[in-house]
């Protein structure tokens, strides 16, 4: 008999993403575990109710467990316990059934998430009955945002409508107690999707064991289409140069860098360098690819990641990506997005063989259509802050939790390039998947349907549409057509004041100065602006405090694919340029020719000027001759930061500020005139610490002079890690704070959640800390 003191009743009350995750089969053995009686269920507003009644001790270790080993599709956002004397309620522990209005709340979608490792183990295990099925899922792992084409999440709902469980897998899918007790995903090789083979025009190639052979197939030098979750990637072998060559060639990509796909982590330690961060990020549920540093003996193929100290790295994490490795001996392959030029990833069995054909030498189908597609996340590691890059699969559509309430929806539908959109509401903001450079109507179709799905999974009914001030972007007619068709108004919020609007709200920050510095964005005067330091303050908008030095863009939109055109402009200032632009006539596509252009419209002037950091950047990129011709988005200021990792600043070059205006002219003639004293490592280093020198301290004397406490970065140019490394201990030394983006990206994919929080935070208030 026990004493009526050692036994209680708890209950229970867990909100966050709790449904639809296996969050109540969990609770279910946790309970059985620890010999205690109650119930479960799902209840309205995405919360999970739990009633335990048993021993004291039990009870605690069960909220320990709760906390400590939930599944790893559910995220906990807050616990309400309420203790009282155990009232012998129960005679067992059960799961009550739902009522499909708790399901219909938005914030239950999971994403993605990668094959766990019991799965893992029953896959390779040769007596099992799931042994080598690339598919096998259960409720804590597996597809869920891309199968997902409506609610509530049911089988019939998704795309695994057309396979039927057999009758194997529907017991488990009925047993309270099994991992796979209402698993929408269950399948095994009898009842679900299977792969297959087919040649670049699309005919079947009959094999036993098609995953294998495509791994075969890689080695031996082909190029593959992979059919994946959200997506097709194309791979190639990592140690042989013709494949990626070649694939570079027919995807016009000379030299942006492919992300790869390694064997397991030991292999990656022996061609990259990894800390503890970044190992737990590789191997996390998420799996996304994770920006490395080359280790020294890096003895993959230059072509993979030509001219970066850095490589996209991911680890296997579907059942296929695992059996890809099998049976061959490669470190890694090439696992690039598969999209043609300017459009999104493609998804369709068809539509890959007509627009990648020509691409590649195989397919590796499997049967199962992709409802929402979604490319892999990237990130990268900065000191231990993980920041986000690409915010897309095992991250979207999670929503981020505000610190404060909306009182309307706002939708914001982001800038041009790196797009996504974001439906804000009440205290939490969903963020598409990456969309891209939405530039024409492929992409732009992907945006309104990737969109109108979240409006719809939400529920939501939208009550202003937030939008770049650009007024010719192509989001920007968007935004207006969707207000027409909604019946509400459009605000236009300007491109470096969404991104501070993202960075505040991120944190949130009543108030902040912004540091924001990135390649273009169009300003409040018209003109580019893109290096900017702004006040922003949540509930009253922004105001440009000072920004870069204003240098012209030599032939307009060409000065940004050509960067020593830029360096021209800024060198002509005070040098004759004719020499340097002569002896290099052959990095410019017309020649001798072109130089002739550039020199006379030098002369003419009246050219147009940005205050980009990114094109400051560029120009000493061309200058040092580290890249001449960008051929993919940033790719001169990434090769820069690439070559000052390991230099020092040697010219020690006193920030020049003019008023509120942080000169950029005498650094671009200070590396020009300096070119042949020093190692191209520290003068690519000098130029980067000057930039984040002068102005981290114009943004310390405006917070100081404003009352601010607060020094945040934001912008492309934030991925840079020396510049951000920099800012922070200007900003540090002052005592005061310095942060960064942790959950959005700092590059244009973040715009759309800035857009959205900015407009939220006029009609709703501020928040009330600082
Ligand atoms: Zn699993
Ligand atoms: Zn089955
Ligand atoms: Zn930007």
């Amino acid at each position: 008999m026990h004493s009526e003191s050692d036994r209680l009743r708890a209950e229970v009350r867990v909100s966050g993403i709790v449904q639809g995750v296996g969050f109540r089969p969990f609770i279910y053995r946790t309970a059985i575990k620890h010999k205690l009686l109650g119930s479960v269920q799902n209840r309205g507003d995405a919360y999970v109710e739990i009633i335990v009644e048993g021993k004291k001790d039990s009870i605690k270790q069960f909220m320990q467990d709760l906390k400590e080993r939930k599944p790893p599709l559910a995220r906990i956002d807050h616990v309400t316990v309420n203790y009282t004397d155990d009232k012998m309620e129960f005679e067992k522990f059960t799961i009550i059934d739902s009522s499909k209005v708790a399901e219909l709340s938005g914030s239950v979608i999971p994403p993605d998430v990668s094959i766990c490792n019991q799965c893992l183990t029953e896959m390779q295990d040769p007596l099992n009955r799931r042994h080598d099925y690339f598919f096998i899922t259960c409720t804590d792992c597996g597809p869920r945002y891309t199968i997902i084409e409506r609610l509530p999440y049911d089988r019939q709902n998704t795309t695994m409508k057309e396979f039927q469980m057999c009758d194997f897998c529907k017991t488990e899918y009925q047993k309270p107690a099994n991992r796979r007790f209402h698993a929408q995903t269950v399948a095994c090789p009898k009842c679900g999707p299977k792969t297959y083979l087919a040649t670049n025009n699309g005919h079947r190639v009959e094999s036993e064991d098609p995953i294998r052979e495509a791994g075969k197939l890689l080695v031996e030098g082909n190029v593959l289409a992979v059919k994946g979750y959200g997506g097709f990637h194309v791979a190639t072998a990592t140690t042989i140069d013709e494949p990626i060559i070649r694939l570079r060639k027919v995807k016009h990509r000379s030299e942006k860098p492919f992300a790869i796909m390694a064997r397991n982590l030991e292999t990656v330690r022996t061609f990259a360098d990894v800390s503890e961060t970044e190992a737990q990020l590789l191997t996390s549920f998420i799996k996304p690819i994770v920006l490395l540093r080359k280790r020294s003996g890096y003895y993959l193929c230059d072509q993979v990641a030509p001219g970066l100290y850095n490589i996209g790295v991911m680890l296997p994490y579907t059942g296929l990506h695992f059996m890809l490795f099998d049976g061959v001996r490669e470190p890694a392959f090439v696992m690039t997005s598969a999209n043609p030029p300017d459009e999104p990833i493609v998804t369709g069995n068809e539509e890959a063989v007509q627009k990648l054909g020509n691409e590649v030498d195989y397919f590796l189908f499997h049967e199962r259509q992709i409802a929402q597609r979604c490319d892999d996340s990237v990130v990268r590691v900065q000191g231990k802050k993980v920041s986000m890059i690409r915010r897309s699969r095992g991250y979207a559509p999670a929503p981020i939790r505000l610190k404060w309430r909306a009182r309307d929806c706002v939708l914001g539908v982001g800038g041009e390039l790196n797009t996504t959109s974001c439906v804000l509401l009440k205290d939490k903001a969903f963020v598409s998947q990456h969309i891209g450079d939405v530039e024409n109507l492929e992409t732009l179709r992907f945006l309104r349907s990737a969109t109108e799905h979240i409006l719809q999974l939400t529920n939501s009914k939208v009550d202003v549409v937030a939008c770049d001030l650009h007024p010719r972007f192509t989001t920007t007619k968007y935004a207006h057509d969707m207000a027409n068709e909604l019946g509400c108004s459009v605000s236009p919020i300007q491109h470096h004041h969404a991104h501070a609007a993202a960075l505040a709200t991120e944190h949130g920050l009543n108030k902040v100065i912004a540091i924001v510095c990135d390649g273009y964005g169009y300003g409040v005067d018209g003109q580019s602006w893109g290096g900017e330091i702004i006040n922003y303050e949540a509930g009253e908008g922004s105001k440009r405090l000072a920004h870069l030095e204003e240098q012209p863009l030599v032939g307009g939109d060409l000065a940004t694919r050509f960067p020593l055109r830029m360096a021209a402009g800024i060198l002509s200032k005070t040098v004759n340029v004719e020499d340097l632009l002569h002896s290099n006539a052959k990095r410019f596509p017309y020649g001798e020719e072109e130089v002739a252009l550039v020199l006379q419209q030098l002369r003419k002037g009246s050219i147009p000027k940005t205050t980009s950091c990114g094109r400051v950047l560029d120009a000493v990129s061309a200058v040092l001759g580290i890249c001449y011709e960008r051929t993919y988005e940033g790719e001169p200021a990434m090769k820069l930061e690439s070559a000052a990792i390991g230099g020092k600043d040697v010219l020690e070059l006193e920030p020049v500020v003019n008023g509120a205006v942080l000169e950029t002219t005498p650094l671009v003639h200070e590396i020009f005139h300096s070119k042949d004293l020093y190692s191209i490592h520290d003068l690519a280093f000098s130029a980067q610490h000057y930039l984040a020198v002068g102005l981290a301290q114009i943004a310390v004397d405006e917070a100081h002079r404003l009352g601010v406490s607060t020094i945040g970065f934001s912008g492309g140019v934030a991925y840079n890690e020396q510049i951000t490394q920099t800012m922070k201990e200007v900003v540090e030394k002052d005592r005061l704070r310095f942060v960064v983006h942790e959950s959005m990206p700092a590059g244009d994919g973040g715009l759309s959640f800035g857009q959205a929080a900015a407009v939220a935070s006029w009609h709703s208030g501020a928040p009330d800390d600082d």
